[in-house]
């Protein structure tokens, strides 16, 4: 008598939550038609930014490619004349990328940002391996004042070690001798 009665008591539990939700106003959110709008700090679609005076950040390094854990970034590194590095081509493939973040973790200068934006589906999967031109961005991304440049990285022939904004005096290391 006493499990019969349990039974009546979970049948009518589940059918009174039933019940509750019927009368609830839908949370669904019908995507397309309406889209939210995703945190700053959400993880899809990369992009190349530039610094503050307009230059590209990003000096061919191949930090991030080395980090990458599925091996999706590939470039080739050049130098101009006056010392400065950049990539004369830079390729991601997103049809392997995990939009994992670790490239963007590893990048010295803060070039390469994942963005928020993560309508890219195709058909056609080679049209997922974006070259340089789509994804050099006008503007500096989540980082809009750093400038690598401003610190280091470039030869020059202005001042002694030591002498530029922030870099600290070359250490006598026969001075640390005991
Ligand atoms: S987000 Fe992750 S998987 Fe995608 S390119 Fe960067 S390191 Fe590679
Ligand atoms: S994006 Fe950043 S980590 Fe990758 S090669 Fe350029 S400077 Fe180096």
């Amino acid at each position: 008598m006493k499990a019969a009665w349990e039974g009546i008591v979970a049948i009518a539990t589940g059918f009174a939550t039933t019940l509750k939700h019927l009368f609830r106003k839908p949370i669904t959110e019908e995507y397309p038609e309406y889209k939210r709008v995703l945190p700053e700090r959400a993880r899809a679609v990369i992009i190349l930014t530039r610094d503050p005076d307009g230059e590209e950040r990003c000096v061919a390094c191949y930090l991030c490619s080395a980090a990458c854990p599925v091996s999706c970034i590939s470039m080739q590194s050049v130098e101009r004349e006056d010392g400065r590095r950049y990539a004369r081509w830079f390729r991601i493939n997103f049809g392997r990328c995990i939009y994992c973040g670790l490239c963007e973790e590893a990048c010295p200068t803060s070039a390469i940002q994942l963005t928020p934006y993560f309508e890219t589906c195709e058909r056609d999967i080679l049209k997922l391996v974006y070259e340089k031109e789509d994804l050099l961005v006008d503007h500096g991304g989540k980082d809009k004042e750093y400038n690598f440049y401003r610190y280091a990285g470039v030869v020059s022939k202005v001042g002694d070690k030591g002498a530029h904004i922030k870099e600290d005096k070359p250490v006598n290391i026969k001075s640390n001798m005991p």
